[in-house]
């Protein structure tokens, strides 16, 4: 059983360090403040591993998701999209190897009754010869991170001996799922013993229809992929594509996660953005070398620098047994590098599966070669959720800008790209008199007219007003002053450079267009 506070969510992120534990802090403080993730069902105390997106949260993500449709689907000829079901026939989730193989290695405290993934949870051992210094539970990533949380929780007199006698300590340290023989892993909450590690299978199930048993079993989909595949044949046959095309989805996805942490990171309800490309066998290298570049230059363009962005090849010991290759895209959040996308070469593993589960045949007949294969598939897996932390993560800043009476003053920017931002432009009459607010109501409406997210305030000195656009990232704020009535100019106030220039007040609508690109 879960204890009442991880019940509630109250846990449900761990950062790493104090700067990054900082940092995470207000993040999600100004999330919650402004509108962009609340935690489900909050009035209710939380649920664990679910979040609600606010009133800019969900401008930002369907952004994301906009962007990626545009870029994946609508700009390109080789691609088309599906919107598949969420629950499938049980029997794509046997042949996809998802009823059998979906586990996660669970273990429980026995004596507060916390439950972990085994494989994030790391015995720490640290002895100066035969005397222990250190022996606890941790939870993290990697080895390497639990090094250094153990480390960091360490009492400062184990701390100061840890470093002073650096060179005459042993450390082991092995991950809750792989201890040697005898040897009992710690709770990271409260050190008591952890049991042994079980597997757990995290998909959702759920009866369908009236009866509650085993014949009426079906699952929550735990990724959009399958619903691509077991559609490729209609997808094929109903439009004009021939190999190598992909299809593309976005679309929720359910994992029961064992421990949902690091905020929104690992929820247990949450979007994906799929594509899964066809193409002959002779050609997936090829293809998997494309997706690969691909997908990381998208990140990049849309503001997630290169130097925190990384690619990381998998090793082949890391290989599922059908993928050639896989890599993944990953992002230096502040509670350490995590994937964002995952990149993999499946070859014809999924379509032969599901070939042999339907007894459908799924090959593909080239009438120019006269050729009939099974295409390979090179699968770009990405978390809509996890973009959105990532580019939130990125976008927040702590600089200054003058205030009213040119004082500089420290503020929070959220510098999204103005493609992401959830609100493009705000509009403000100067004062609220001389024609001022009519001028600047017309704008705005003519502005939302035209398509473009807008937020027109009159309220409070305009300097407080500015402030509240740069925490919801609007690139843009227009102001109507008393010299707009003369001569119908304006000033665009640039969130960033935080440069104001006058323009003519009809240019306003290009002048923001050509920036959103
Ligand atoms: P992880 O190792 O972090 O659990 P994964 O390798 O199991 O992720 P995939 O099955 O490859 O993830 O899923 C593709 C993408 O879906 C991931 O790159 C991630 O962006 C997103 N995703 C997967 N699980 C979650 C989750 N629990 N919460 C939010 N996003 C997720």
């Amino acid at each position: 059983m879960e204890s009442a506070t991880r019940r509630a969510g109250l846990d449900q992120w761990k950062p790493m360090t104090t700067n990054a534990n900082e940092l995470m802090e207000k993040l999600s403080a100004l999330a919650k403040r402004r509108g962009f993730i609340f935690q489900s069902s909050e009035i209710y105390g939380g649920i664990n591993g679910f979040w609600d997106y606010g009133p800019l949260g969900v401008e930002l993500k369907r952004n994301i998701k906009d962007a990626w449709w545009q870029d994946i689907v609508h700009k390109r000829d080789d691609m088309l999209g599906v919107d598949c079901s969420i629950i499938m026939n049980p029997r794509v989730w046997e042949a996809s190897g998802h009823v059998v193989n979906f586990n996660d290695p669970l273990v429980d405290c026995k004596q507060c009754r916390a439950r972990f993934r085994a494989d994030k949870v790391f015995l720490v051992v640290v002895k100066n010869s035969d005397n222990i210094l250190l022996h606890a539970g941790v939870e993290a990533d990697t080895a390497e991170q639990a090094r250094q949380l153990a480390a960091e929780s360490a009492s400062s007199k184990i701390r100061r001996r840890l470093e002073d006698r650096a060179d005459q300590l042993t450390w082991r340290i092995d991950r809750a799922d792989q201890l040697p023989q005898g040897v009992e892993g710690l709770c990271p909450l409260c050190g008591g013993v952890l049991t042994d590690a079980r597997k757990f299978n995290m998909m959702f199930k759920t009866f369908v229809g009236a009866m509650e048993d085993s014949s009426s079993v079906a699952y929550l989909r735990p990724e959009t992929a399958q619903g691509i595949f077991a559609n490729y044949k209609n997808a094929l046959d109903s439009s004009r594509v021939r190999v190598p095309f992909g299809i593309a989805q976005i679309g929720k996805a359910f994992r029961n996660e064992i421990n949902p942490r690091n905020y929104t990171f690992r929820s247990r309800e949450f979007e994906q953005m799929e594509i899964e490309f066809f193409c002959h066998p002779s050609q997936a290298d090829e293809w998997y070398e494309y997706w690969r570049k691909a997908r990381f230059d998208w990140y990049v363009g849309l503001g997630l620098t290169s130097s925190k962005l990384h690619l990381r090849e998998h090793e082949k010991s890391e290989l599922a047994h059908y993928a050639r290759a896989c890599a993944d895209i990953e992002y230096e959040f502040p509670f350490g590098v995590n994937e964002l996308e995952g990149v993999a070469n499946r070859t014809d593993f999924d379509l032969t599966q599901h070939q042999k589960h339907s007894g459908k045949d799924l090959t593909y007949f080239d009438d120019q070669t006269k050729e009939r294969y099974i295409p390979y598939v090179i699968e770009p897996s990405g978390g809509v959720d996890r973009a959105t932390l990532a580019f939130m993560c990125e976008a927040y800043t702590e600089d200054q800008a003058p205030d009213e009476h040119g004082k500089p003053q420290p503020r929070t920017v959220m510098k999204f790209h103005p493609r992401l931002a959830p609100v493009k432009v705000a509009v403000f009459p100067l004062v609220k008199k001389d024609g001022m607010p009519e001028f600047a109501e017309r704008l705005n409406r003519e502005l939302t007219l035209a398509g473009l997210a807008t937020f027109y305030d009159e309220k409070g000195a305009v300097g407080r007003r500015y402030r509240r656009q740069d925490e919801a990232g609007t690139p843009f704020c227009v102001t109507v002053d008393g010299q707009t009535i003369q001569d119908q100019t304006v000033t665009v106030r640039d969130r960033d450079s935080l440069q104001q220039i006058r323009i003519s007040a009809d240019k306003v609508l290009d002048y923001v267009r050509q920036r959103l690109v």
